[in-house]
């Protein structure tokens, strides 16, 4: 059986389409399936759609957060709920090809236990976009010990060997890329180009996006504070220098001018303190968010759909 898991916000335009699409590709597949849709406090009529398909089609199980949690944290609800012996994620707004369902699992019964999907492009992606996105990955690639494959994207298939072990992963701040690239097991991906959405505007804010990347860096590698306290150690060997340096000038009598290098030096220094102290503060942002152990998400109707799950959260 196969478990399709599909986070939804505010996709009234999308999901009816979506289920017509995906239901045609999983009839054409010779398996049991069900989709799970989870709705990620959406505002506008996607919760009262998902339930109507809950009500007309007996492989959808919809279910509704209290409130707004993010894609990543909607996914991994989905994944939670799956009793699929292999579970895809995959996007509501047609940017992750149903057509290539049966590819993912022609590669799961080859052997894999994860089927990776990259992105070759992305047809409503701007310049900027692409190029910030190469950079990122360079970025999180040259700082963390797993690697996380340019393009990839939220669109795979887990085994349920693999989908147990990611369940064990609780962290709040979540990059699931990396999470899934450090599983290990029988990984394999496949490339496909994504369309432009089908309907509605992407979700993902400037914030939100800016959020995220954060977290792909900080939940992949503590270098960042190890960087901090090497420009330290640089800063303070450059300041001996210029100790040794006033020293000379005071022994020779020259000690008056100097306001440019106090200038200069009190604000270079004052940033790589302010600097340091950030990427400290990121950190510690997050451990408090951990240590807080909150519920990574909650439903709107904690009843029902919220019994079988293991990892039910009160
Ligand atoms: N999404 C979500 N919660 C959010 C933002 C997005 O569940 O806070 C869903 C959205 O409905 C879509 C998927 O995540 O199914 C990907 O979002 P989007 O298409 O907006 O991202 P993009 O493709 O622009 O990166
Ligand atoms: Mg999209």
């Amino acid at each position: 059986m196969i478990s399709i898991v599909t986070p939804v916000y505010n996709e009234e335009g999308n999901v009816v389409y979506f289920h017509d699409e995906v239901t045609k590709v999983m009839k054409g597949v010779d398996m049991d399936y069900e989709i799970i849709y989870v709705n990620d406090g959406s505002k506008d009529r996607t919760d009262e759609l998902i339930h109507q398909l809950a009500d007309s089609d007996p492989h959808v199980r919809a279910l509704t957060f209290a409130r707004n949690f993010g894609h990543q944290i909607a996914i991994t609800c989905g994944m939670d709920f799956a009793i699929g012996d292999a579970v895809i994620t995959m996007d509501g707004d047609m940017q992750h090809p149903p057509e290539l369902i049966p590819k993912l699992i022609e590669k799961w019964q080859e052997g894999y236990d994860i089927v990776q999907t990259i992105r070759t492009t992305t047809e409503d992606a701007g310049p900027v976009k692409k190029m910030t996105s190469a950079g990122y990955y360079a970025f999180i690639n040259a700082i963390s010990t797993t690697r996380v494959t340019p393009g990839g994207s939220d669109f795979r298939l887990m085994d349920r060997k693999a989908l147990e072990t990611f369940k064990k992963f609780r962290e709040h701040s979540r990059f699931i890329r990396g999470i899934v690239g450090g599983l290990g097991f029988k990984q394999t991906s496949i490339e496909f180009e994504a369309p432009a959405r089908h309907a509605g505007v992407s979700k993902f804010s400037m914030r939100k996006m800016l959020h995220f990347a954060m977290d792909g860096i900080i939940t992949n590698s503590t270098l960042p504070l190890r960087m901090a306290f090497y420009i330290g150690v640089l800063a303070a060997v450059a300041g001996v220098l210029v100790i040794l340096h006033v020293l000379y000038c005071v022994i020779a009598g020259q000690a008056v001018p100097g306001w440019a290098t106090m200038t200069i030096l009190i604000s270079i220094f004052g940033s790589l303190n302010l600097m340091g102290l950030g990427i400290v503060g990121e950190y510690l942002g997050r451990i408090f968010e951990e240590a807080k152990n909150r519920p990574l998400y909650w439903l709107q109707d904690d009843t029902a759909s919220h019994a079988d799950n293991p990892y039910r959260e009160t």
